[in-house]
């Protein structure tokens, strides 16, 4: 009668996730474990909003594993310590999980490997987060990819293998170990934001499959046209659900493949939407390759760029929704509310802070990383370093996002911004995105003065603009 134990980590399914799937095939028992080890991934233990997401997953995941005869073990340690005594109170002979790639982290599991199997138990890790293994792709030339376009182009006709079902049954052991209250568990501080998370989203496999079905019905056919417009409703909100695990991209992969009678690349929604997939794969391959991308900039020359000094208030009010410029300002407050912000407006709003209010990157990252439910190490790393100019495959440092004419662009009717800033509802679309413009004489018909209720811009665009560049200059030289 043997037993394993099953690792989850950032795989919280039951479908699609190997490590379950063969624990399963090949023992008659299976005891599913989640180590709660913040202190194993620091410096970036998870933010507050994500510990709110996992809170909601975990439970979620519990309810499932139970419906299948299953139980979810919860211990908090060290994830060595709690593997070894779990080993010892059930037996087990094998350890499963599926591979995380974060620097950190895969440190850990591969000392974890090596004990377990010096101490004469199996130990068996698969690929599930990713649909290839950083160290898969490589150009020509041996070497990793710096730039995303070929890297998509060698990897996008790559064929993707079909989804597992989750297993029929999980059999727990007859004496079932001790697991710790999910209650207990430090996850649900005392955040203002935690109610809008909750009323936002639906943590958990069932959640993430309602959203991608949704997404199919609803978005992937426009995707391409309408993706860069915050106000409706045309992205997945997949990447929280993705992040945590609660749904594989294989999976996501192949019901989009389905949707467009098996040649998702030669449609438009298909392609664009596969194409950002591809943009987390590269994320996580450049993270991989430069373990301490989410410190240090790709390009060092970086290290050496002139940032705004004593700059706390400006990165308050940045925080806060308090810049003075709306679609800026509404980003932050829908980061506050609900745990996300629509992409456009995320470059938009990391833009801001490095260009005209020039604060370090890093600050940027920090908070997004406290405040994302979808929070992830290399896509964070990746999009800030991407926007700051400093990265891999980087936006040139002088393309610097004019809140104003992003705004006219992709917000024309102001709809998004009025979505989340209430108090500029009653100003004219025509001022909507400057609404510090809006003439004396028509402040009493809209209710709004400019500078009361709503700041004045803390920056001039034109002239912060033209700081940042300065900036940049005098480290341009440099390596
Ligand atoms: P969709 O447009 O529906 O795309 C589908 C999936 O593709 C997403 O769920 C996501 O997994 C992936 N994806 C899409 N765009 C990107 C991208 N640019 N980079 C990497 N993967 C992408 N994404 C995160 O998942 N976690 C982060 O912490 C994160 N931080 C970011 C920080 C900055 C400054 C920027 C500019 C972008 C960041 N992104 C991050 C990327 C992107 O904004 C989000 O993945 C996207 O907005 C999620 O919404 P969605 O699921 O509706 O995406």
């Amino acid at each position: 009668m043997s037993t394993a134990i099953v690792w989850l980590r950032r795989d919280l399914r039951l479908a699609d996730n190997p490590a379950l799937d063969h624990a399963c095939r090949a023992h008659q028992y299976v005891v599913v474990l989640y180590v709660l080890a913040e202190h194993e991934a620091a410096p970036w233990q998870a933010g507050a909003a994500s510990r709110v997401w996992l809170h909601h997953s975990l439970r979620a995941l519990a309810g499932a594993l139970g419906e299948r005869g299953g139980c979810l073990v919860l211990r908090r340690g060290d994830s060595l310590a709690v593997l070894q005594a779990l080993v010892a109170e059930t037996q087990a002979g094998a350890v499963y999980w599926n591979r995380g790639y974060e620097p950190a982290l895969s440190a850990r599991d591969a000392d974890i490997k090596h004990a377990l199997r010096a101490a004469g138990l199996e130990a068996h890790s698969f690929p599930a987060s990713l649909l290839n293994e950083p160290w898969d792709v490589r150009t020509g030339n041996g070497d990793p990819y710096r730039v995303f376009t070929p890297y998509w182009k060698s990897v996008s006709r790559r064929p993707v293998a079909a989804p597992h079902p989750a297993p029929l049954t999980v059999l727990a052991p007859l004496r079932r170990p001790r697991s710790e209250a999910l209650d207990d568990w430090p996850l649900l501080p005392c955040i203002p934001w935690a109610a809008g998370i909750e009323a936002a989203w639906n943590p958990g496999e069932a959640g993430a499959r309602g959203r991608l079905l949704e997404f199919l019905d609803e978005g992937l056919f426009d995707y391409a046209d309408a993706r860069n417009l915050p106000a409706a409703p045309a992205v997945s909100r997949l990447s929280p659900h993705l992040h945590f695990g609660e749904i594989s991209p294989r999976q996501v992969w192949w019901a989009v493949a389905n949707r467009c009678g098996g040649q998702p690349l030669e449609s438009r929604g298909g392609e664009a939407f596969l194409r950002e997939l591809g943009w987390r794969e590269f994320a996580a391959h450049v993270l991989w390759h430069h373990p301490d991308s989410p410190q240090r900039p790709l390009q060092a020359r970086f290290d050496a760029y002139p940032w705004a000094e004593d700059y706390a208030p400006a990165l308050a009010a940045w925080q806060q929704g308090r810049t003075g410029y709306p679609l800026v300002d509404a980003g932050m407050r829908e980061l506050w509310t609900t745990g996300w912000m629509h992409n456009r407006v995320r470059m938009l709003c990391a833009s801001f802070l490095v260009k005209n209010l020039r604060i370090p990157w890093q600050e940027g990252a920090r908070w997004f990383w406290d405040t994302l439910v979808d929070a992830d190490l290399a896509s964070n790393t990746l999009g800030w370093q991407w926007t700051a100019g400093c990265g891999v495959d980087a936006a040139p440092y002088f393309r610097v996002f004019s809140p104003l004419r992003q705004g006219e662009q992709f917000d024309a009717g102001g709809d998004y911004v009025r979505r989340w800033l209430p108090e500029l509802k009653a100003v004219p679309t025509k001022y909507i995105h400057a609404p510090w413009t809006l003439p004396a004489a028509e402040t009493a018909r809209c209710c709004f003065k400019p500078g009361a209720g709503y700041p004045l811009p803390i920056v001039d665009f034109a002239s912060s603009r033209a700081q940042a560049l300065a900036g940049f200059e005098r480290i341009k030289g440099e390596r």
